[in-house]
């Protein structure tokens, strides 16, 4: 998969994802991440990328030109189809389901804002989706654009070490994962529940199930409602 994310702060994206598992994955070649930085594209001779508001109000917004020549210079050169992203608190929200939709791609392109956001013009010209971190606002589209990434990378098959830990967790099934425990069995006078060093796995699982559906009831009652048994 190929994850291209045009920004005005690409030491941000690297240093953020060139780490630990999404590191490996890109050293591996299982993940190809590419921050393309705006500014390299602007025709301003000072090196602008933004400017005023039409119309008064607060702050910059960046300018249509260096986006679009950016977001052409990564098309001209990919091959398949892609899919461009802006990242926006006016986006739908972030889940695991579109998580999902989005491993099946080739090729991603998110677009990350900054300062009051960016010029609607180049949004209508080159974005395909607006897809939001949640409601609240942040002061630009690098973080949620990590955090989609990450997301989206370990759902590639060999990207994690067991391929079984992305299908057992937390949304997969519509529920939340159930408790883990680790060595020692006893902590603080806490044991590890009798039935997980009982070597059942029918029963093991069978448990691990009724404390999902407890622990969704108690903590995202909302999830239920679409939930299939
Ligand atoms: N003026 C915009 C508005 O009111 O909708 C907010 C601009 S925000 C300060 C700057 C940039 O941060 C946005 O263009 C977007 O790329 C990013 N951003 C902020 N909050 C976000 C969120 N919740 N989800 C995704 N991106 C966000």
């Amino acid at each position: 998969m190929n994850c291209y994310v045009m920004t005005l702060f690409p030491e941000m994206i690297m240093s953020g994802l060139n780490t630990s598992i999404t590191g490996r994955a890109i050293d591996n070649g299982l993940l190809n991440l590419e921050a393309v930085n705006i500014r390299d594209f602007t025709l301003d001779k000072h090196g602008k990328v933004d400017d005023y508001p039409y119309g008064g109000g607060a702050g910059m917004v960046m300018q249509a030109q260096p986006i679009f020549d950016c977001f052409q210079s990564i098309v001209d050169r990919i091959e398949g189809n892609y899919r461009c992203i802006y990242l926006t608190p006016q986006g739908k929200t972030f889940k695991q389901t579109l998580a999902k939709q989005y491993a099946s791609e080739e090729n991603l392109i998110f677009l990350c804002g900054h300062y009051e956001g960016v010029d609607e013009r180049v949004l209508e010209e080159i974005v395909d989706e607006f897809v939001s971190l949640g409601d609240f606002v942040l002061t630009g589209g690098e973080l949620p654009a990590m955090v989609m990434v990450d997301c989206i990378s370990r759902l590639i098959p060999g990207v994690l070490h067991n391929d079984d830990s992305a299908s057992t967790e937390s949304f997969e099934n519509g529920l939340l994962e159930y408790p883990q425990y680790s060595r020692p069995r006893e902590w603080r006078g806490k044991e590890v529940p009798e039935i997980l060093l009982s070597g059942d796995h029918a029963k093991v699982d069978a448990w691990r199930l009724q404390q999902s559906i407890e622990r969704t009831k108690r903590l995202r009652p909302d999830l239920l409602d679409d939930w299939e048994e």
